[in-house]
């Protein structure tokens, strides 16, 4: 079975189902096994196996109790039994919800005949008698579903041989059934469509290795998986949001020429240089020349810089918020004002420069991204940037609408700018691997939010989110996945490469 609906997750997933109808191959197809309760495995637990109707008591208390604590901790569970007690259901539900988690039941809408011949063919068969109880207990519990306050009621068609007009009825809840795959991808990426897309941000170097071989393999990578383009990070310090002060972080405009000779087809640029570090002229010129270099794909992010330790370290002095806000402003209308052609006098609102000789010119477009979701970045980033970065969370896909509107406001096309966000996700080739990394570097943050901030998943499942931020205006997202080593991680990321269309 293929799911068409996708279920919610993290989500309390309650199972519906007579014996034999496929709930536990249904659950654990899709679930950790740690992540599935079963009455019948419990059973087996407490008493001498898993038909041992003398621990029922005993297994249904310990059930109780894992509902309830893995619910508290707001990760997934899903409860396989028959599911037809009304009140084990309601308390089920009033604890999902009461810990913020959605609460989904499934329904195992397995034919009578197919469960009574499964059933037949167990080892240990349900007596024939409490089968057809458990039947028809089934068919009125889904009559109850819909009005029990479920987030949602899913039927799940199982995979027998089906025949012509096989379709739910009407009134039914969605079904999740055998079908085709939501996205197909394996198509060649699209070349030449600018920025958009899927950028790699790399933030992570390896200390142990060569770092031009490995910069080479990693932008191999990059190109093969489809992707548009590597940002680099910049800072003088490795931060502690992504390593130890002694890992190494390369000077990214010095980085991005190495990368320049190792790609012909790659977006180049940084995400994002803090206004701070180098006099607006200086981020100018390299940007410059990375275009000449790539033939127009440079692009550059900037950003009014946040991080006190690396400029003092470093002997830049860090001024106040406003003062890099002003910065920030000057610095973006100095570059745009050494990037336009002729050497002609320069006399703008902030700046004012004798000449504008910058040889060599860009070549195209050469973008500055404005990182940043404070308001004012946002409107400085619409009125004199070619695009802004925000997170990728639900805050910043409100500040992705909210510049978009300031671009209107200012006059400009939004179909012209790169409405961009920073994504951080998580990836794992299963269900089991997205779990053992979200251990692996969750540190003391609780599992839950970890992999909620990550959206900890699959690549296919985060091809699906991404998709779902081009809908809302997203253009570009730079993507830096948690504890990325090298170039099989970055190939890894190929199913989301065409997230963007
Ligand atoms: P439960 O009693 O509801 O947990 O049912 P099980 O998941 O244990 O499934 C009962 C039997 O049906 C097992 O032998 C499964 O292999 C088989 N089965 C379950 N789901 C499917 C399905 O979608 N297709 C097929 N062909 N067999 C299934
Ligand atoms: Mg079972």
């Amino acid at each position: 079975m293929v799911d068409v609906v996708p279920v919610p997750d993290p989500a309390l997933v309650v199972l519906v189902g007579a014996s034999g109808s496929g709930k536990s191959t249904w659950a654990s197809s899709r679930y950790r096994t740690a992540e599935i309760v079963s009455s019948d495995a419990l059973r087996g637990v407490v008493g001498s196996g898993e038909h041992d109707l003398d621990a029922s008591a005993d297994a249904f208390a310990l059930l109780e109790q894992v509902v309830a604590a893995r619910l508290g901790r707001r990760l997934t569970v899903v409860v396989d039994t028959v599911g037809t007690d009304p009140a084990r259901r309601r308390r089920w539900l009033a604890a999902a919800h009461e810990a913020g988690l959605p609460a989904v039941a499934v329904v195992l809408d397995t034919p009578a005949g197919v469960c009574r011949s499964r059933n037949a063919a167990r080892d240990r068969p349900v007596p024939a008698r409490v089968l057809d109880r458990q039947l028809a207990t089934v068919a009125a519990t889904v009559g109850l579903l819909d009005d029990e306050g479920w987030d949602s009621v899913l039927v799940a068609t199982p995979d027998v041989p089906t025949h012509p007009g096989n379709t739910p009825s009407t009134g039914r809840p969605t079904t999740v059934a055998a079908g085709t795959t939501s996205r197909s991808s394996g198509a060649l990426p699209e070349q030449g469509a600018g920025l958009r897309g899927v950028v790699l941000q790399l933030s992570r170097f390896p200390a142990d290795v060569d770092l031009l071989t490995w910069l080479r393999d990693v932008a191999a990578a990059t190109e093969e998986a489809g992707l548009a383009g590597i940002a680099l990070m910049d800072h003088l310090i490795q931060i502690p949001q992504v390593g130890r002060a002694w890992d190494p972080i390369p000077e990214p405009w010095v980085t991005l020429g190495a990368l320049a000779a190792s790609t012909t087809r790659l977006h180049l640029g940084t995400l994002v240089t803090p206004v701070t570090f180098r006099a607006p002229g200086i981020t100018a010129k390299a940007a410059a020349t990375l275009s000449a270099l790539t033939g127009g794909r440079a692009f550059v992010g900037v950003g009014a810089g946040w991080w006190e330790r690396e400029h003092t370290a470093y002997g830049l002095g860090f001024p106040s918020a406003r003062e890099r806000l002003d910065a920030l402003e000057r610095g973006i209308e100095t570059m745009k004002a050494l990037w336009a052609p002729g050497t002609k006098t320069y006399a703008g609102r902030l700046v004012s420069l004798p000449e504008t000789t910058c040889y060599p010119r860009p070549v195209g477009e050469l973008p500055v991204v404005v990182g940043g979701g404070g308001d004012r970045t946002l409107r400085v980033a619409a009125r004199l940037g070619d695009g802004c970065n925000v997170l990728s969370d639900d805050a910043g896909l409100a500040k992705v609408a909210r510049y978009l509107d300031l671009v209107d406001e200012a006059g400009r096309d939004r179909a012209t700018v790169h409405a961009t966000v920073l994504d951080l996700p998580l990836l794992g080739r299963d269900r089991d691997d997205v779990w053992s990394r979200v251990e692996r570097h969750r540190g003391r943050v609780a599992a839950a939010t970890f992999a909620a901030r990550h959206h900890a998943g699959t690549p296919g499942e985060h091809a699906d989110r991404l998709a779902g931020l081009a809908e809302r205006g997203v253009t570009t997202a730079f993507v830096a996945p948690v504890g990325l080593d090298g170039p099989d991680d970055v190939l890894a990321l190929a199913p989301l490469a065409t997230a963007f269309g």
